[in-house]
């Protein structure tokens, strides 16, 4: 029997049905947030309070050698600390002191909870503010969750920048109005749309910055553009702190991008032959790089399991600059108002489903037949080995795959599983 098929009622008033999944789900924790996190944050370090199960998940997905320092670890709880018969906060406040003499290019430190500590309890936001007021003048300390309780991993970035945005400075003048790009972008991406928004003479911070005491200041004059469509919690603080979203599509291929930054042209009253002037040369190269992978993709059908809840825009970015079919859109959460745009532009035939039930998805995929699946690391051998051709969705979390001069390698991380079975098939 198949779940229930009701209306979404989003601020547009979108009636699109939505299929809604409550079941067994396959999708990475929150931890796996700070593969791309530390990266974009040179001077924090993630320190996970966890277990084995924890340290060996963000080892193998980081692949970083132990000898390269890499700026996160796990303090391991071990079965003395389950049975209660150590002090905790001792023995993290002891993890951190020696951490601290062993880094110091540390300034931000991070007490990530996981799946154990929520089990036992364990009050990080309490251990933070303990040791940030002890610690304030070396380095500050914030807690935040990447446990798999009830997320899945691109979560893990919203709980980190929901953290930040408390500590985000309050904007000294409010009347001068500056834009906010919320969402981790790897720097080149970051530094194109700083060149194509400053060249509309738009003012933009980035968050999270590159150096913890780069955070930007907030406040009522602050308009913000979600870079990534999972960041719910995140547009919540930020709201809370008086700044305003701005409704777009996310900028992935030539029409998202050139959307997402209309929407801030128009907030800023950027004159359009301004904005012509300035991404003419960039929509061009877009244009192109896209067009190399559409004789590989048009007209293939593709399948979307919940994972990075990307889904939606890139659904629409497949479907209307590639011309592949989207069967089926499964994604983990939808936020019914941040995508709404992307699922106004999405064609009304193709199937949203929301949450997991992975026996039912998996039945539904195997009739559909698709071309190519996107999907999680745990489903993608399987159905390899069914014959069915398959896209890691995480991949498409730690490339570089936002706005214009990366839409052809957007296109292209699409069209190299088809083209590899194809020669498998030869
Ligand atoms: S946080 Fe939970 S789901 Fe993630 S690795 Fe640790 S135990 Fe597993």
């Amino acid at each position: 029997m198949n779940a229930p098929v009701f209306p979404v009622g989003n601020e547009k008033g979108c009636d699109r049905p939505i299929l809604q999944e409550r079941g067994q789900r396959e999708v990475f924790c929150g931890l796996t947030s700070i593969v791309w996190l530390h990266r974009k944050i040179q001077d924090a370090f993630f320190l996970v309070i966890g277990s084995r199960t924890c340290a060996h998940l963000i080892q193998s997905a980081a692949g970083v050698m132990i000898f390269a320092e890499p700026r996160f670890a796990t303090a391991v709880i071990e079965e003395r600390d389950l049975a209660g018969r150590a002090d905790l906060h001792d023995e993290l406040d002891s993890v951190v002191g020696r951490l601290l003499e062993r880094r110091p290019d540390i300034k931000l430190l991070f007490l990530v909870g996981s799946c154990p500590s929520e089990v036992i309890k364990l009050d990080l936001g309490r251990a933070a503010s303990r040791l940030d007021a002890k610690l304030r003048e070396r380095v500050r300390v914030l807690a935040y969750s990447g446990s798999g309780i009830e997320t899945t991993f691109t979560q893990g970035e919203d709980a980190c920048l929901s953290a930040l945005v408390a500590e985000m400075p309050r904007m000294a003048d409010e009347k001068g109005a500056r834009l906010l790009v919320v969402g981790s972008l790897a720097d080149v991406v970051e530094d194109r749309f700083r060149v194509l928004l400053e060249g509309m003479g738009i003012p933009v911070d980035f968050l999270p910055p590159r150096l913890s005491r780069d955070l930007p200041p907030v406040g009522p004059g602050t308009r913000f553009l979600l870079a990534q469509p999972f960041l719910g919690e995140t547009a919540r603080a930020l709201e809370e702190r008086g700044a305003k979203h701005l409704p777009a599509p996310f900028p992935f291929g030539e029409e998202g991008t050139t959307a997402w930054l209309g929407a801030a042209a128009r907030s800023f009253d950027v004159p359009q032959a301004r904005f012509e002037d300035v991404t003419a040369p960039a929509r061009a190269r877009a244009r192109a790089g896209i067009a190399r992978h559409r004789a590989a993709l048009e007209g293939k059908s593709i399948f979307f399991f919940p994972d990075s809840q990307l889904e939606v825009p890139l659904a629409r970015f497949l479907s209307r600059e590639l011309g592949m079919k989207p069967v089926e859109v499964g994604t983990p959460y939808l936020h019914r108002k941040h995508l709404a745009d992307d699922l106004d532009l999405l064609a009304s035939d193709i199937l949203v489903s929301e949450g997991q039930d992975v026996d039912r998805q998996l039945d539904r995929c195997r009739s559909a037949a698709p071309d190519l699946v996107v999907c999680g690391l745990g489903l993608a051998n399987p159905l390899e080995a069914e014959g069915l051709t398959t896209k890691w969705s995480i991949e498409l979390v730690f490339s570089p795959v936002h706005g214009y001069e990366h839409a052809g390698d957007l296109a292209e991380l699409f069209a190299r599983p088809l083209g590899r079975r194809g020669r498998l098939r030869v």
